[in-house]
């Protein structure tokens, strides 16, 4: 069932992994629903639907149960979609199944060189960055090319992202730094504002009681002169 705990040993046992994967195969095959969502829903539901098994589960290879559970790549959208989800009573939780299925396989028969090199993006990022433009310059040479599908699996003509040597950590240290001088000269600029034009302020205030004052005095001279 999907809420399996991940301490018991059912979870890791790869016989009940397999009859947690066909039980959920069924109920997805009845449904189908997440068929345009990713890779594995396609491949699942072309392999259900050969001749030689026709819809039936139980004659799905294991080979097969794998590729599905080897092209997803844990979006979540299916969970979203899905009516069965806990706590309904059939309990189908498709991305935690599938990252079970990988955990228990690679619990039992270990992590393969190609996952591991490619599940190691922070040294790969690192070293492809520090060796900018080099890297990308080599990345399009065909011979290294075919050497990486045979090592790492990732086929020779796909298109592969660049590296840069600025890294987005890097960019967004150095553009926070300037934001930050920026906002600080800003609040000099407004403070320094500020006082001119509190100055201006009272500058005019003093200038208005003055002529009030002298405006005084001279109403005051005259209406002493009228007295007189
Ligand atoms: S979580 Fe996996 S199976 Fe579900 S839609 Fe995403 S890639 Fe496909
Ligand atoms: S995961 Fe749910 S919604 Fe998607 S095909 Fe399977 S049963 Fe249907």
């Amino acid at each position: 069932m999907g809420a399996l705990d991940i301490r018991s040993t059912e979870f890791w046992d790869l016989d009940k992994v397999d009859g947690e994967l066909r039980r959920v195969y069924d109920i997805c095959n009845g449904c189908r629903r997440c068929l345009p969502l990713c890779p594995s829903f396609r491949v699942l539901f072309d392999r259900l639907d050969v001749d030689a098994v026709d819809g039936d589960v139980e004659k799905l290879p294991r080979a097969d149960t794998k590729e599905v559970v080897d092209l997803c790549y844990q979006c979540k959208l299916c969970f979203n979609h899905c009516p069965y989800t806990p706590p309904h009573r059939w309990e189908v939780d498709f991305p935690r199944l599938m990252l079970r299925a990988r955990a228990a396989e690679a619990r039992k028969h270990g992590v393969a060189f190609q996952d591991r090199l490619l599940g190691a993006t922070d040294l790969i990022g690192k070293l492809g960055s520090l060796t900018a433009p080099l890297s990308n310059w080599v990345s399009e040479w065909r011979l290294h090319r075919a050497f990486l599908q045979a090592v790492a699996g990732i086929h020779k003509d796909r298109r592969l992202p660049r590296f840069h040597r600025e890294t987005f950590s890097s960019w967004f240290r150095r553009r926070a730094g300037q934001t930050g001088a920026r906002a600080s000269a800003a609040g000099v600029a407004g403070q320094t504002g500020a006082r001119a034009s509190a100055a201006g302020v009272a500058g005019q205030t003093g200038a208005r009681a003055s002529a009030a004052g002298v405006a005084g005095q001279t109403g005051a001279r005259a209406s002493a002169a009228g007295v007189a």
